[in-house]
């Protein structure tokens, strides 16, 4: 059989490949006299002298918040050193109060959880709407806050955003990495990174969990592995894809080694449920393998498509799929076990539905010797998957296999991240495997283990959430899920136009809303109805669906909250989760975690050279993410410049729960509107 292999050129570069999430804000702030002052400060530590100092210096009364009126016309002079002056002094600050700090933020945030279970998710939305919450600041240590801004603002300079990918790549050519690493180390990789290594996570795992926010560690390398040659033994027994499968084996040991951390790291004290890692099944194979087993999918979705009546295909289909797709028989065994599923279908008059067409050509399942071996002699021009792939699939599924087993016994989730559509077929179908395996429903002792992730963005994503739902169902398993927007709607869009076939994601962004919302509603519908039918309460070892909602969009979160409340799934009942990036959104995930929800942050981490691509990825393509931060350093600045008004004894405007009488002593206010001396307040 001839075969037109047509894989997009430049995929064998695609290692692991990134979502990437952005940065983009419109306020810039004058901050001069407020940066020459706080490289002296450190204002959770203020002493008498310092308060002085701050009382003469005026600081406080400082610059408003201005419209931004940067562009990509020219180069905003003023703006870089502004830039580069809070750089310095959060630089600065940073290093010398670390420690001060981080004991701070333990001892302002280690309130237990009981603390934030009496909320109700009218007063959680009312926070979410509310524009001036701080929550997240409040939390925040000083440098941090700094930080944020400093990187924030950097991330409004398109010029800057736009450069760095070649500044990066001049420096490592002309051998002067080592400064621009420290920056961006400083910089970036500080405000989105957890640290280089899974043990540097996780004193910002606990710091997060503190606030009722647990993690899902992500371990982030793109850059090639230096790796020794193999034996030449290994060499033949790995095939045409040793290199790559090479690399696969290094990244297998480094994802245990980030479960195990997970586990140790989690703090269930705190977090409603366990630590999460996520995992690239880009990472675990040859892409060029995934690219083969995603047409072979495909051409089977297809297949069933064409002719399915009502939902459901007969023997003629099968027929067609043993004829054009699966590979000719090698023996008379293979030959004569076909033909005999094949007359049993027809004398009955048998159809199968999508569900039931799938297992039956399932790789791994039973069907996998009837269907798919092929004799080792069978190039890939004239099979879809030839002998090589075959071995190669199942050393990807056993590598996949061994991170599943060993978090399933460290009770630590594993999310399968989704990614290009060209690999996600394949994807799915390795996820719907391992969720098989590993989220059993029998299995009454653990919650699930495998998350698959969707990504609603694609106008496939309502059906195909539905079916797999169905599926899971069907064979006792639980369905787990990530709920997506998407990351890659740009290059899937150009690569739609390039090959000349319709783009896969939806056309407007509003459809994508409402896809996202309407699967939303979807999951937590058919959760009322198991409720319903078996009189079970929800929990996340009973339920048969649980789903995370991994998104920075407020309306879907509200949206989320409402349908939960709705539908009587309780906040701390573990079935589900919320998830944002670590830092981005913080208001969002601050105040879920204040009043009981299951948050999570995602938390990418890796050596600086090997974040990098990560980090410009996340400036370059999700732009369009920023408008919700702009928002977020308004929120940021107000914190830091309260902290020093605070400091400094200023009277400045009331904050929601604290009011200022005059010299500028902070009082507590309680929830009944008095002060802690019994004193009512306007
Ligand atoms: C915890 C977490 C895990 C994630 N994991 C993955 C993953 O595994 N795979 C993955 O692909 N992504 C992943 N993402 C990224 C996610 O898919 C989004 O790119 C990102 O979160 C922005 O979407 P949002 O839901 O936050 O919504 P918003 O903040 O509302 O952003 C909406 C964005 O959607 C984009 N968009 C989508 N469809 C359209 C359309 N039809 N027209 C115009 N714009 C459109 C635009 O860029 C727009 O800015 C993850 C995000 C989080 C927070």
């Amino acid at each position: 059989m001839g075969l037109e292999s047509n894989f997009p050129i430049g995929m064998q570069r695609h290692f692991i490949s990134r979502t990437s999430y952005l940065f983009n804000t419109t306020t810039t702030t004058t901050t001069t006299n407020f940066s020459k002052s706080i490289q002296k400060l450190n204002l959770h530590h203020a002493t008498p002298n310092t308060l002085t100092f701050l009382k003469k210096s005026r600081f406080h009364s400082g610059n408003p918040i201005k419209p931004s009126s940067n562009s990509r016309k020219s180069l905003p002079i003023k703006t870089i050193s502004s830039i580069a002056a809070v750089s310095l002094a959060a630089s600065y600050y940073y290093s010398s109060s670390a420690n001060a700090d981080s004991e701070k933020v333990v001892e302002i945030a280690s309130a237990p959880m009981s603390a934030f279970s009496n909320s109700t998710s009218t007063g959680t939305i009312a926070e979410l709407m509310d524009d001036d919450n701080r929550a997240a600041m409040k939390a925040k240590s000083t440098p941090e806050l700094l930080l944020g801004l400093f990187v924030y603002k950097l991330c409004t300079l398109p010029w800057i955003v736009d450069a760095a990918p070649h500044l990066i790549k001049l420096a490592e050519t002309l051998h002067l990495q080592a400064p621009v690493y420290w920056f961006v180390k400083n910089t970036f990789f500080s405000q989105f990174c957890g640290g280089e290594t899974a043990e540097e996570c996780v004193a910002t795992m606990t710091r997060l969990s503190q606030s009722g926010i647990n993690c899902i560690l992500d371990l982030s390398v793109e850059a090639d592995l230096h790796m020794d040659e193999l034996s030449h033994s290994k060499k033949e027994e790995t095939g045409k894809y040793w290199r790559q499968e090479q690399k696969a084996d290094v990244i297998l040991e480094m994802i245990k080694n980030c479960l195990k951390t997970a586990a140790t790291g989690q703090h269930e004290e705190y977090a409603t449920s366990g630590a999460f890692a996520a995992v690239k099944v880009t990472a675990f194979a040859p892409p060029e393998l995934l690219l083969r087993l995603n047409q072979v999918i495909m051409y089977l979705d297809q297949a069933f498509e064409m002719y399915q009546i009502n939902g459901q295909v007969d023997s003629t289909c099968l027929n067609h799929v043993v004829n054009k797709i699966c590979p000719t028989p090698q023996s008379e065994l293979q030959h004569q076990q076909r033909s005999q599923i094949l007359s049993h279908l027809q004398e009955n008059q048998g159809t199968l539905d999508y569900i039931e067409f799938t297992k039956l050509f399932n790789l791994r399942g039973a069907g996998r010797e009837v269907w798919w071996e092929t004799d080792q002699g069978k190039t890939e021009k004239e099979v879809f998957l030839t002998c090589d792939d075959l071995q190669a699939y199942d050393r990807m599924v056993d590598r996949l296999e061994q991170v599943c087993q060993l978090a399933h016994d460290v009770r630590v989730g594993i999310m399968v991240d989704a990614e290009q559509s060209y690999f996600q077929e394949a994807i799915d179908h390795v996820a719907m495997n391992l969720q098989e395996k590993y989220n059993r429903r029998d299995d009454t002792d653990h919650s699930p283990t495998v998350y698959n992730t969707y990504q609603m963005y694609t106008k496939a994503a309502q059906k195909k959430l539905e079916r797999d739902v169905d599926r899971a169902n069907r064979n006792n398993f639980s369905f787990a899920a990530k709920l997506v927007r998407g990351a890659y709607m740009v290059s899937e869009r150009k690569r739609a136009d390039q090959m000349k076939y319709p783009s896969p994601i939806h056309e407007t962004l509003e459809d994508t809303h409402e896809s996202y919302n309407n699967g939303v509603r979807f999951l937590l519908k058919r959760l009322h109805q198991y409720q319903d039918s078996t009189g079970h309460a929800l929990t996340a070892t009973t339920a048969p669906i649980v789903f995370m909602v991994a998104s920075h969009n407020r309306e879907s979160t509200i949206l989320t909250v409402e349908e939960m409340e709705k539908h009587h799934v309780l906040p701390r009942s573990g079935v589900v989760h919320f998830g944002q990036l670590f830092g981005m959104q913080d208001q969002i995930s601050y105040t879920l975690g204040k009043n009981g929800y299951s948050i999570y942050k995602y938390l990418p981490y890796g050596m600086i050279d090997e974040v990098i691509p990560y980090l410009l990825r996340r400036a370059q393509e999700n732009s369009a993410v920023l408008g919700g931060v702009s928002k977020e350093r308004t929120l940021m600045w107000q914190e830091v410049k309260d902290r020093f008004s605070d400091a400094a004894g200023v009277v400045h405007a009331p904050l929601e729960n604290s009011s200022t009488i005059e010299y500028g002593l902070a009082v507590d206010v309680n929830s009944n509107g008095t002060t802690s001396d019994g004193t009512e307040t306007a």
